[in-house]
């Protein structure tokens, strides 16, 4: 597979080029025509493999697809991570490949300001990107809304669970987590790499 099966656009193909990507990692070749088809999928890659991209370009697409459809207030597309640090590269690989398109992505994790990541994302944003109890906070104190959100990624699921965000799952996390992919995923496939 090459860049010019995933059929991007001039835009985004410009600045995979300006990365200096030669050609798609095989969980890009793999799991990018998943996602831009809008199938559910689960993505069993590591940290290094090039899965941030592969989950960031079709998003990308499918933002600039809904956002002709839909006006309205609140991320498109929300990512939930297990900590600060990749939250934070995963917002900038957001901006850099965003940034194209005019798109705005806005990082809200534990121990940033509150205040400041409300302003964020009441100033809009089509991404979020987050840790899973900064961003319930804010939905709680209503400086966001998830109601426009149809694109929805877990990273690092594994280690989000290893970590154990008991609070939000409960001792049982696995079983529940597991219960939870089941529920939310329609008929997902399945990629290993
Ligand atoms: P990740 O697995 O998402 O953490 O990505 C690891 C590194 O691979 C990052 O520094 C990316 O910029 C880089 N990368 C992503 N896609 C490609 C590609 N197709 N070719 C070369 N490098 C890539």
């Amino acid at each position: 597979t090459s860049f010019a099966h995933f059929s991007f656009d001039e835009q985004l193909m410009n600045q995979i080029r300006k990365s200096e990507y030669t050609q798609p990692t095989p969980i890009q070749c793999q799991g990018v025509p998943i996602a831009l088809s809008g199938r559910d999928m689960i993505g069993i890659a590591k940290t290094g493999s090039g899965k941030t991209a592969a989950f960031i370009w079709p998003m990308l697409v499918h933002i600039m697809d809904q956002k002709e459809l839909e006006q309205g207030e609140g991320p498109i597309a929300v990512i939930v991570c297990p900590t600060r640090e990749l939250c934070q590269q995963i917002h900038a690989e957001c901006k850099r490949f965003g940034k194209v398109y005019g798109l705005r992505s806005v990082a809200v994790y534990g121990g940033g300001s509150m205040w400041e990541q409300a302003k964020a994302l009441q100033d809009g944003a089509e991404i979020v990107v987050c840790t899973p109890g900064r961003l319930i906070d804010h939905v709680k104190k209503k400086a966001t809304s998830l109601q426009r959100v149809t694109y929805l990624v877990f990273d690092e699921a594994d280690r989000m669970f290893d970590m154990g965000f008991a609070l939000l799952f409960s001792a049982t996390f696995r079983k529940k987590i597991e219960k939870l992919a089941r529920d939310i995923l329609i008929d997902p496939i399945r990629v290993v790499q």
